[in-house]
């Protein structure tokens, strides 16, 4: 297994502490808003490590933290907790709001076939945990009391900017900081362990600690949590690559520091979803989640189709354009998919043959795109019967999760509602003598399968 390793910039050789067994750290999501798709796209990537890695043989253990206190909104030591400002806004506890969002998350896992790792915790059920931590890394002159907060040193970390093979200035150039805060540290990225005293009043999520009452940092979080299940050493780490610093950066300083030695081997990183406008984010466009997707009339497993069709670390172009032309694949696949029969002789061998080339596939650093073209392959070799073929599929299909043997009834049927809507909307352009707007309307619902009908006083519609 050949994958790319973010703390040694190379595609290296992938191997286990111990032989068979993979220890896997996933950042979970903070729950303050539902997933946007672009977030989805990471948990995408780490559904398919994971799946890929038990399909070579392995046995993998995932963990997974729910983020519900002391991710503030700049990653760093800087701006509101996301949950706070969240509950704010929305008028319910920050306890309200994580257990509506992390519902809402698993719901989004779930509908794309995404399993539910081993392991998933709330980060405010291991308070006492973090504050063992931080009593340790006290102990050991790693951290610091500061204005009444402990801060980790820096300076103490072995190779601080190892994983972001950035140094110290190229950080500061393009940091957001806020001098007042930053003043009561020793160095510039010298992080939060525990917050007692901050510019934030009203944070009604406070434990009492030997430090004084307050909350734990984001990063302490994950370390804690990693090391609580899998103990001092950790195979493989994985986000999305605006995680590497200062989150995992960070975590890698903690946690070595606390064990006294190298930690963990691999780190994994999904490049971001962006839209036209750039990374995107909860806060600026149009919110993307998958529900919005739903409601347009897309199955969620068009867009994990959309996603598989490129590689983890390159950056991904959303657009409905290419959302749609997913989707005709998607379809048509798995038309052709779901409609393999049950008859005739399996044969063994090919079906052998076909799940080394998945593997291959997944050996390559996750080629998803190469995976989608074994599923293709298999469909079109002559010399297999569909008893054969439907069999290579439902292997391939326990790590893609395309439903690709499941008949889909609703195919290519888009919602009555979003139709019905976009056939008013285009008769009001009409009616403004809006044509283009009018006939760009009819030919996108032409390619997504849907072909309007003008009648004398109405427009009908028929799905082709
Ligand atoms: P958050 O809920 O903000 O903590 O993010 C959850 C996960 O989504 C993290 O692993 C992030 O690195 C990842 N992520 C954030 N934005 C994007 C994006 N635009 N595309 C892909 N992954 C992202
Ligand atoms: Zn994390």
């Amino acid at each position: 297994m050949k994958l790319y390793n973010t703390l040694t910039k190379k595609v290296e050789e992938f191997v286990p502490r111990n032989k068979n067994e993979v220890s896997m750290y996933t950042c979970g999501p903070t729950v303050y808003n539902y997933a946007h798709i672009g977030n989805l796209r990471t948990y995408i990537f780490e559904d398919i490590l994971e799946k890929g890695l038990k399909y070579l043989g392995y046995n993998v253990k995932r963990v997974m933290n729910i983020t519900d206190v002391g991710h503030l909104t700049s990653d760093g030591d800087t701006g509101e907790d996301k949950m706070l400002k969240g509950a704010k806004k929305e008028g319910k506890t920050p306890q309200e709001l994580a257990k509506f969002y992390t519902e809402a998350f698993f719901n989004d896992l779930k509908k794309l076939n995404l399993k539910k790792p081993d392991l998933v915790e709330k980060a405010t059920d291991h308070i006492n945990d973090y504050i063992k931590v931080i009593e340790v890394l006290l102990e050991k002159d790693y951290a610091y009391k500061s204005n009444g907060n402990i801060y980790f040193d820096i300076s103490k970390a072995k190779d601080y900017y190892k994983l972001s093979g950035k140094t110290s200035e190229d950080l500061i150039v393009g940091a957001r900081s806020d001098v007042s805060f930053d003043n009561f540290k020793k160095n510039p990225y010298d992080f939060v362990l525990w917050f007692t005293k901050s510019k934030f009043e009203d944070q009604d999520q406070k434990w009492d600690s030997p430090f004084g009452v307050g909350y734990p940092g984001w990063h302490i979080e994950c370390s804690t949590l990693a090391s609580l299940y899998f103990g001092e050493y950790l195979d493989i780490h994985c986000g999305g690559v605006d995680n590497i610093f200062p989150h995992h950066t960070n975590e890698i300083a903690q946690s070595e520091a606390y064990f006294g030695h190298k930690w963990c081997n691999y780190w994994l990183h999904a490049e971001h979803l962006n839209d036209k406008n750039g990374k995107m984010s909860k806060s600026k466009g149009e919110f993307l989640t998958l529900k919005l997707l739903e409601e347009k009339g897309y199955n969620p497993l068009v867009y994990k189709y959309f996603c598989l069709g490129s590689h983890y670390r390159n950056q991904l172009l959303f657009s409905y354009d290419s959302l749609n032309v997913a989707k005709t694949s998607y379809e048509k696949l798995r038309k052709k998919t779901s409609s393999l029969k049950e008859d005739g002789k399996i044969d063994t061998e090919k079906v052998k043959f076909y799940k080394e080339k998945l593997k291959e596939a997944i050996s390559s650093d996750l080629n998803t795109s190469q995976m989608l073209t074994c599923v293709y392959d298999a469909l079109k070799d002559s010399l297999l019967n569909d008893n054969t073929k439907r069999e290579i599929i439902k292997s391939y299909d326990e790590v893609l999760g395309l439903d690709l043997l499941e008949k889909d009834e609703k195919e290519s049927v888009l919602s009555e509602k979003y139709i019905l809507d976009k056939i008013k909307q285009r008769s009001e352009a009409k009616q403004n003598k809006n044509y283009d707007e009018a006939d760009s309307i009819r030919d996108e619902l032409l390619k997504q399968g849907v072909k309007l009908i003008d009648k004398v006083d109405k427009t009908e519609y028929e799905i082709i």
